[in-house]
């Protein structure tokens, strides 16, 4: 082996312990900034080192493609809003799993014209010099990668509002099932006799298979399914590296494989759903809905300051509506007030408020909250019945009570926050609109709730004005 080659191999092996200490240095806060620049740097590392193989054609065209993608990816990463970023992640992420699926099918193209050479077919792939592991993976790979890709697609257009979130019909199970088998068989035909009309046909039931998949999944299962066609992208992407003999590949593919199984596991944990029933069920329960009697009870921000000024305990429990008010910093200025008259404060984050894992505490994060403020779910709600005043700020679904009270509840058995244990409840949103699952909130209609109606960020700053008054300031 000449030494050129074993420098590329070196650099992937750099590159794959880039990537590995970047995704541990991911899992806190306080270093996932600088997880991702070394896991970008472990990626730098492998598209340089590539170049660098033996038998590369096409270079001018390669280096197109990078500048082009490079380009699009900076413009559209600095411009995107930090509430527009699940569906950015869903699309690159189903990108991804299209690279793979088309690796795939160039590979099985080149089987083929290597099979079908000459004026006589050689006998099968086997003769013509081609691994049947490789043919395998090729085929599973490149059906992971199409179902993610086309799977990704649907979950973008939902997630941005572009489709309909739930679409079903009578039968659409077997429908979906007959598809997968013929994608199925499709594929043995293609490790059979690698004829180019099967794998023509393979592609096309494959990619229809992450549409069908995706179609009648809705609402509050979209991170969940999102998470899960990352895990699927990443086991094309490896298997397809196995193909091409690249360890870089293999490596990447793996890792993030791992992490998007272990990232949807704990997604589903969080909404209490197992991945089948996110896949084959719909969630909750197709009945109606029970009414929610009563009725909404505005109140005044100098009301809810005087609450707040005297409270022993506050929780404030931030959603979806102050990622889309960019209230954070206002946030935090409350809270410093508060905590400066003596008044507890914590913070407490659902694991699936706003529209990403780990969205709320990104956000805080960067309005500069300290981790110790900010509690998790399971830590926070045992002590709602001893909170003075729960401020909740734009969240809907993660505080909703009916998912614990109302089986016929689209929601029912996704777990929450107590909210509606706490002493007092001031909620904060613009109106009457609905969260994400697009249904009422019983929180809102409760004896001790109050609705403080405004923009998050006009409101929050509304409260820390009232309050610098309070303390004579
Ligand atoms: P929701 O989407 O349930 O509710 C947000 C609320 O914010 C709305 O009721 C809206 O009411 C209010 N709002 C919107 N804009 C503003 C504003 N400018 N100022 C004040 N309020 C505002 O949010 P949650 O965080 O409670 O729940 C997240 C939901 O998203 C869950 O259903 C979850 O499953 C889903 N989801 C989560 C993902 C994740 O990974 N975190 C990914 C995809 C979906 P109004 O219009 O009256 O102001």
């Amino acid at each position: 082996m000449s030494w050129l080659p074993l420098l590329v191999k070196a650099s992937y092996f750099v590159a794959a312990l880039l990537f590995i200490l970047g995704i541990k240095r991911m899992a806190s806060p306080k270093t996932a900034a600088s997880g991702i620049r070394w896991a970008g740097a472990g990626m730098l590392v492998a598209t340089v080192a590539t170049f660098f193989l033996p038998d590369m054609h096409n270079i001018p065209l390669i280096l197109a493609a990078v500048v082009l993608g490079t380009v699009v990816a900076w413009w559209s990463g600095k411009r995107v809003a930090m509430t527009d970023m699940p569906q950015m992640v869903a699309l690159y992420n189903g990108l991804g799993g299209g690279s793979a699926a088309a690796i795939g099918a160039v590979e099985l193209l080149k089987f083929s014209a290597a099979t079908h050479a000459g004026p006589f077919p050689v006998d099968g792939a086997a003769a013509a010099g081609i691994p049947t592991t490789a043919l395998v993976l090729a085929v599973v790979g490149a059906l992971i990668g199409s179902i993610s890709l086309t799977g990704s697609v649907i979950a973008w257009a939902k997630l941005d509002g572009r489709m309909d979130k739930r679409f079903v019909f009578p039968g659409q199970q077997a429908f979906n099932a007959l598809v997968f088998v013929a994608a199925l068989v499709l594929g043995a035909l293609v490790v059979w006799g690698l004829d180019q009309p099967a794998i023509i046909g393979f592609f096309v039931a494959a990619l229809a298979v992450g549409v069908l998949m995706t179609l009648p999944i809705g609402g509050a299962d979209m991170p969940v399914v999102i998470s899960l066609y990352n895990a699927l992208t990443g086991l094309a992407v490896s298997f397809e590296g196995y193909v091409l003999q690249n360890e870089a590949l293999i490596i990447a593919g793996m890792v993030v494989g791992a992490a998007g199984t272990m990232l949807t596991q704990l997604m589903a944990k969080a909404m209490n759903r197992s991945i089948a029933s996110v896949l084959f069920g719909s969630f909750g329960a197709s009945g109606q809905a029970a009414e929610i009697s009563g009725a909404q009870k505005p109140i005044e921000a100098g009301d809810v300051a005087a609450m707040m000024a005297y409270a022993e305990r506050v929780v404030i429990v931030p959603g979806y509506g102050l990622a889309v008010a960019q209230a954070q910093h206002k946030v935090w200025e409350l809270t410093q007030v508060l905590l400066k008259r003596g008044v507890k404060v914590k913070f407490a984050i659902h694991p699936v408020a706003g529209r990403m894992p780990g969205h709320m505490n990104v956000l805080l994060a960067e309005a500069g909250v300290p981790y110790d403020l900010i509690a998790d779910m399971d830590d926070i709600n045992p002590e709602f019945p001893t909170t003075d005043v729960s401020l909740v700020i734009g969240a809907n679904d993660v505080v909703n009570p009916v998912a614990k009270t109302d089986p016929a509840s689209p929601i029912y058995g996704m777990p929450i926050l107590d909210v509606v244990a706490s002493k007092n409840t001031v909620v904060i949103k613009r109106g009457k609109g609905t969260g994400f699952a697009g249904i009422e909130n019983a929180l809102f209609y409760a004896d001790n709730t109050r609705m403080l109606y405004g923009d998050a960020a006009a409101a929050v700053g509304q409260l820390v004005s009232e309050l610098k008054a309070v303390d004579g300031h």
